[in-house]
């Protein structure tokens, strides 16, 4: 009864493809081409950002030159994948395009980056989005990427770890140093959340990692309410080279 059922939701609802809307298989998932199409980072990479980086020697910790040229106030990060192509579309998709289902589709992949980073004990916050932007976009999409990482994964998901004292305005158009002067003192830790942080390691997870300047204000916050280490997770990473 429950098969026949089944068949008939999915004839009614059969399953697309998140990327294209093509059909496929299973909810939440891409088609082969837009598989294809998605720059999914592996092999050696930045250990601060995930970057991909030339070379396999993995016992050696490695950094891009992004991340040399601007020391991270984070202990190591990793990205999923980068920012063009599919990766990017299926970004804009979860952030502009009202398509939530695309942090789903998301956290096997997160999972998968944040591996070397998981530890017992790891709280995993969102980069919060300031009260204004929520009302318009209706949902912090860095918030979906962080609850569907800790369902994925089991972690505590603290989804108001985190606060924006002040909107910011867009990091559009900056560069990095004004992107980094502009969030200066913009986010604090949740006063009812600082018992919770003290002495523990935290995953903080955005969709998108450009300078790292929103990531560095909420691993300072983080360390100055005594925090234990800081990791950062993002969905894409911006890169020059790639
Ligand atoms: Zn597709
Ligand atoms: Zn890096």
């Amino acid at each position: 009864m429950r098969a026949v059922f089944q068949t008939a939701v999915r004839l009614l609802f059969p399953s697309r493809c998140v990327g294209c809307g093509a059909l496929v298989e299973s909810d939440f998932a891409l088609c082969a081409q837009c598989w294809r199409e998605t720059p999914f980072i592996g092999g050696t990479v930045c250990d601060a950002c995930g970057a991909p980086l030339p070379g396999a020697d993995e016992a050696v910790r490695v950094e891009c030159d992004d991340c040399m040229a601007t020391p991270r106030p984070w202990a190591r990060g990793r990205s999923a994948m980068l920012y063009r192509d599919k990766g990017r579309a299926l970004v804009l998709a979860l952030k502009h395009g009202d398509r939530p289902e695309v942090a789903r589709l998301a956290a096997p992949w997160l999972a998968r980056a944040a591996r070397p980073l998981l530890r017992p004990d790891l709280l995993v916050a969102p980069v919060p989005l300031h009260r204004f932007k929520l009302l318009r976009r209706r949902y912090n999409q860095s918030a979906l990427l962080a609850r569907a990482l800790a369902e994925q994964t089991g972690l505590e998901h603290c989804p108001d770890l985190l606060l924006r004292r002040r909107a910011t305005a867009s990091q559009d158009g900056r560069s990095a140093a004004e992107r980094f002067a502009n969030l200066d003192g913009a986010i604090a830790v949740h006063p009812g959340r600082k018992a919770r942080l003290v002495g523990r390691p935290v995953l903080l997870v955005d969709d998108v990692m450009t300078s790292g300047a929103t990531l560095a204000a909420c691993a300072e916050a983080c360390r100055q309410a005594q925090s234990g280490e800081v990791f950062v997770l993002a969905l894409a990473r911006v890169t020059k080279d790639h």
